[in-house]
């Protein structure tokens, strides 16, 4: 049988593409969320200073090139990389019209830069879920006063934070490891940080190791801690980025995954698999027996009431598309600030203070939002349609990591799932 190649052209216009992203980021502070490749690619970026006109010029330049190059030619990688060059490219070029003024809708937005649209849903759907809740939770009134209540007595104490933060990383780490072969020398570290639009952020470094910040500004309700632990670091975002670094930056040379653009596809990838990673590293049972073991009694709370907590928490999450549908609203200008908040506290059930900062995480990352959840559902949709269900771990894990290591964009992805599915079935 006739090997299929690796492209040379392509491991050429993958520097390029690289190089490109750091132009970007000479224009957009956010754009370039980790670089860790070549020094003196960024010394040229910051030297050149390619107007964006030039960035677009360039980009249709290896967009053409790209084409020339047929996947079909190439090995399985080979030919992820070439799709995902291709996506990001185009990404690249929709955010640099945003730069330029270019408006687009919040879905134009999202299916341009992240290669997904979120459903959408009515306020009905979300109604069903809070009759749910409003039957679960304690007292009368309104579910949202409720849960808001019952969230406030489940808060961590804040001279407990780190000491609950570490034993959930500690715990996060130890089950990823035994199905994730990571490298001796990965290393992450915690700060706690205020004045941020977001709860929680990793910063990865480069050499595998991840720097977390965790914002204080709010109160810590006990699940976030769970969350957190398990999205940023072990097998979130941390992971994500050592398994990148080991196999396709070290391992094939491939540098144009050292350096990662935050409005692009790759961040429904990163967000999808850091969220599906939660339940991963922490089935349902076995969460409610470790927060009920050891995380309740180290944050100060009654562990009692664990069980319950989660069970209130599970339905609470089938309201995270009601998020989206504020953001859309905002975003499109259809209702303004007080209209989102509103929108969050009653259908999404954030706290007024919270739902304010949410909204200017809409202001900064607009339709960045949709990555999380239904980057969350793409990705628990590939992974069982491939075989990994909740009852083969085994399967699970695998096919979880190969997601992790390899090049991938999330329409890709959706393609797979749909023909996995329809395979008959034995
Ligand atoms: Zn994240």
């Amino acid at each position: 049988m006739k090997q299929k190649q690796t492209s040379p052209v392509l491991q050429r216009l993958a520097e390029s593409y690289a190089r490109l992203v750091l132009a970007v980021g000479q224009h957009d502070a956010d754009y370039v969320d980790a670089f860790y490749g070549p020094p003196e690619w960024k010394q040229e970026a910051e030297k050149e200073k390619l107007p964006l006109d030039a960035i677009k010029r360039r980009a249709s330049a290896i967009l053409a090139e790209l084409r020339t190059v047929s996947p079909a030619r190439m090995d399985e990688m080979s030919g992820r990389r070439h799709q995902y060059l291709t996506k990001q490219l185009q990404a690249l070029v929709t955010r640099v019209n945003m730069l330029q003024g270019t408006t687009y809708t919040f879905d134009e937005e999202s299916r341009s830069l992240y290669d997904a649209v979120a459903p959408t849903y009515t306020e009905e759907h979300f109604q069903e879920t809070l009759r749910e809740l409003d039957k679960l939770l304690p007292g009368s009134g309104p579910v949202s006063d409720r849960y808001s209540a019952y969230k406030d007595r489940h808060t961590i104490q804040t001279t407990q934070l780190d000491r609950v933060f570490q034993a959930a990383l500690a715990e996060s780490r130890k089950r990823t490891a035994a199905w994730i072969d990571l490298p001796a020398e990965e290393k992450l570290t915690v700060e706690y940080v205020r004045g941020k639009s977001w709860s929680g952020y990793n910063w990865y470094k480069g050499a595998f190791t991840s720097l977390i910040q965790v914002n204080t500004d709010l109160p810590i309700a006990i699940d976030r801690a769970v969350d957190l632990a398990s999205h940023e670091g072990y097998p979130g975002h941390h992971v994500y980025n050592v398994l990148l670094e080991k196999h396709l930056v070290r391992e094939r040379h491939w540098l144009e995954f050292s350096v990662y653009p935050l409005f692009s596809p790759q961040s429904l990838i990163a967000e999808g698999t850091a969220n599906y990673g939660i339940e991963m590293a922490f089935p349902a049972a076995e969460r409610v027996e470790f927060e009920r073991k050891v995380l309740f009694p180290l944050a100060g709370l009654d562990p009692s009431g664990a069980e319950k907590y989660y069970q209130v928490h599970t339905i609470f999450q089938k309201l995270a598309y009601a998020g989206n549908e504020a953001a859309r609203k905002y975003c499109d200008g259809l209702i303004g600030r007080d209209e989102a908040i509103r929108w969050l506290t009653e259908y999404a059930l954030m706290a007024p203070a919270r739902a304010e900062q949410r909204t200017r995480f809409f202001d900064e990352l607009r339709s960045y939002v949709i990555n999380y959840n239904l980057g969350e559902d793409l990705v628990r949709r590939f992974v069982e349609s491939q075989g990994g269900t909740p009852e083969d771990p085994v399967k699970r894990w695998g096919e979880f990591t190969k997601l992790l290591k390899s090049p991938r964009v999330p329409s890709g992805l959706v393609r797979q799932t749909a023909s996995a599915n329809q395979r008959p079935a034995f």
